[in-house]
């Protein structure tokens, strides 16, 4: 019987998406000797990718055991040993190099980058490793559904026509930074095709604070800091290190990697959080710092003295927690209470989390396929064995640091020689 569709385009392999997953499959799928054609909704390859680590591209995070490595991902890490066991950190140092991009890793929490500091030579390399194995591109080419004959998938329905593959990669990444192009779109083709899909929430993004003095100080970072976040359910959340206050709120590293569980407190409510200026001190010693800086300056009120008790940038912080009383207050007159109150306010400066910023700031997004969907040691699905997924459409957990792109190269890199 022939095909009730009618006739298309041919290829052993589509890829859809032109980011750093989908490169590297259709790159080794080529690599492999089959014929590929990716298919990127954008003009262009790498939207995303050309604004990773500021643009720098924190390519991986150099920790080459797989185990130490793998330990950031949580309970996700068990799927992801036998992808690894194939192509792993220091594989994609020798990619990388192998392409003549060369690495090096900062002292940044073993953060790797392209020597050359620019993301965009990591999206031309791979654009070049893809050209050198003939991988057919179109761009413009905006996927609407998988195409399924007989409850298989045969290939793909776009804004410009069906295109056929044997095999067919997905690589449309998660639902975050939408204006990249990644819109979570191909969550309700999986669905259609019978897989579930986590929910899929903002993760690694920064969070809203309801106090208006936050954005006095935007640009001012801290380090390092101590911030305990509690929930109107009792349940706590304590994180060190370093702390960006932005017009919005909070970011930076230590925010960005302790949103996936203020998201959890957030389920009960506003979070109520505190931020210590001083963990390294307890709030004695700070006490006596207060009383230093307040014999060298007796005739000031302590308003003008907030500068030489903070530190730096963060005087408009501590003015804001402090009563006007006690503000207008000559050093001289305050009393040792009140300087108890000073100590603990610099202990414990209050906000009020009311949120995150949503998929538009998240780096990434936790939801996805369920990796128990997926078997791992090729990356297809395990309900449709021709359907490769990979990169962020995977429901895996991870801090900030080069580890999602490093899984965008592992399972891309596995996903192309098995399609
Ligand atoms: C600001 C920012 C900074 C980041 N910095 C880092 C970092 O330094 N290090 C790190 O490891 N990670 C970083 N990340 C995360 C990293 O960028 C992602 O994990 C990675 O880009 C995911 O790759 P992907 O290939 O799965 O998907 P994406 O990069 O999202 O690419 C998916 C592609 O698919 C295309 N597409 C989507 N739908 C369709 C469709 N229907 N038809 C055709 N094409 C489609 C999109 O246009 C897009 O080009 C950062 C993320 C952001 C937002």
């Amino acid at each position: 019987m022939g095909s009730k569709f009618p006739p298309m385009e041919k290829y052993d392999v589509i890829v859809v998406g032109g980011g750093p997953a989908g490169m590297m499959a259709a790159g080794r799928a080529a690599e492999y000797g089959r014929r590929v054609l990716l298919l990127e909704k954008n003009k262009r390859l790498g939207k995303k990718l050309e604004l990773t680590g500021g643009g720098r591209c924190n390519i991986t995070n150099a920790k080459f055991d797989v185990r130490d490595f793998l330990a950031r991902f949580g309970d996700g890490a068990k799927f992801l040993f036998s992808p690894f066991s194939r192509f792993d950190v220091r594989a994609t140092f020798d990619f990388f190099e192998a392409l003549g991009l060369p690495l090096f890793v900062s002292e940044d929490r073993d953060r790797a980058f392209p020597k050359t500091e620019n993301a965009a030579d990591v999206t031309r390399v791979l654009k070049d490793y893809m050209a050198e194995h003939d991988v057919a591109l179109r761009f413009g080419v905006d996927v609407k559904h998988l195409l399924v004959e007989d409850g298989a998938i045969v290939g793909v329905e776009t804004n410009r026509g069906a295109f056929r593959g044997e095999s067919v990669v997905l690589a449309t990444g998660g639902a975050s930074y939408t204006e990249t192009g990644s819109t979570g779109a191909a969550f309700d083709w999986l669905k259609e095709v019978g897989h579930s899909v986590a929910e899929a929430t903002p993760d690694i993004v920064p969070l809203k604070v309801k106090e208006p003095w936050v954005k006095e100080l935007s640009g001012t970072s801290l380090e390092p800091m101590r911030i305990t976040f509690a929930g109107a359910d009792g349940a706590k959340v304590v994180k060190q290190g370093k702390l960006l206050f932005t017009h919005f709120g909070i970011s930076g590293p230590l925010i960005l990697n302790s949103a996936n569980e203020v998201k959890k407190l957030l389920k009960h409510g506003p979070v109520a959080a505190t931020i210590d200026l001083f963990p390294g001190l307890e709030t004695p010693e700070v006490g006596r710092r207060i009383l230093e800086a307040f014999d060298a300056n007796k005739n000031k009120i302590v308003r003008n003295v907030a500068k030489q008790l903070a530190p730096q940038g963060l005087a408009k912080a501590l003015i804001a927690n402090l009563d006007a009383e006690t503000l207008e207050k000559k050093v001289n007159v305050v009393t040792r209470e009140e300087r108890g109150r000073i100590a603990q306010t610099m202990k414990g400066l209050a906000l009020t989390v009311t949120g995150t910023m949503g998929y538009d700031w998240a780096v990434v997004c936790d939801g996805g396929i369920p990796m128990t969907e997926v078997d791992t040691r090729t990356m297809a699905s395990r309900l449709h064995p021709n359907l490769f997924i990979v990169g962020d459409l995977l429901h895996l957990s991870r801090p900030s640091g080069g580890y999602s792109l490093q899984l965008c190269w592992t399972t891309g890199r596995v996903a192309g020689e098995n399609a």
